[in-house]
């Protein structure tokens, strides 16, 4: 089956929703393809309706497939998927998308659902090397964060805008990438979050120094 935007598409049954923030949701399903960690799906409820692009946030090997995703105010599929139940049909398409992971020493620089790539990258054993970098506006907003303190601990940074916690950076992730001396030029830069958050922190990154081809994008809009 087909949706009108041209994703074939493949059914799937919600094994779980789980809302592990206010407006944000743990989608799961059973594994259907395989991927490679940090690609996308598309995602439907309604064959009738355009599909949206979601990027898998559990590892290679798991069973089951997580999405992570925030509710839009007025967002027509997020809104849907907040109300779905065990058993629901969705409709998923064949992963896809280059923002990959690999093996090599990076920096994973995310804002909020966009940290779902650097999850997948996470649970597929590619963290080793790699410092986690997350902008939220509240303290809620750090997905996964007790997973990653125990595993990244100095190289795990939460960047909190509206809030002060304890050993978490008080300011956006761009003041916190500002405030470094020095990156490592020979590293990877994986963003992911807004075009606003990407363009700025890709700005900061070549202010300091990295290469652009050492920055690698994933935009969600
Ligand atoms: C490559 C890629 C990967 C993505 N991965 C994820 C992911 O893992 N998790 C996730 O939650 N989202 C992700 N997105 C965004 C997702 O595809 C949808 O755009 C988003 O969930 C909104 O869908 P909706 O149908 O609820 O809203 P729509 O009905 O499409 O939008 C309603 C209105 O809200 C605006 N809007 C859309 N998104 C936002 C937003 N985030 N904040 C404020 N306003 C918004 C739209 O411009 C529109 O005016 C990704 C996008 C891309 C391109």
């Amino acid at each position: 089956m087909s949706t009108k935007d041209g994703y074939k598409l493949f059914q799937a049954n919600v094994l779980k929703l789980e809302e592990i923030a206010t407006g944000v949701f743990v989608l799961s399903y059973k594994k259907l393809h395989e991927f490679i960690a940090g690609q996308v799906v598309a995602i439907t409820t309604d064959l009738n309706d355009e599909s949206r692009l979601y990027s898998i946030a559990s590892g290679v090997r798991e069973e089951e497939v997580r999405i992570l995703f925030n509710v839009v105010p007025e967002g027509k599929l997020t809104t849907q998927m907040s109300q779905l139940v065990e058993g629901d049909q969705i409709f998923i398409s064949k992963p896809f998308g280059k923002f990959t992971g690999t093996k090599e020493p990076a920096y994973w620089i995310a804002a909020g659902t966009g940290i779902a790539p650097f999850a997948s990258m996470f649970y597929s054993g590619l963290a080793s090397n790699k410092v986690l970098i997350h902008g939220g506006r509240t303290l809620s907003a750090f997905y996964f964060r007790n997973v990653f303190e125990v595993y990244f601990d100095d190289n795990y940074i939460p960047c909190c805008s509206q809030q002060s916690g304890q050993g978490v950076f008080k300011g956006r992730l761009t003041e916190y990438l500002k405030s470094l001396n020095e990156l490592p030029p020979e590293h990877k830069y994986y963003l992911c979050g807004s075009a606003e958050m990407v363009v700025e922190t890709r700005d900061i990154l070549i202010q300091k120094g990295i290469p652009f081809k050492q920055i690698i994008a994933e935009i969600y809009f």
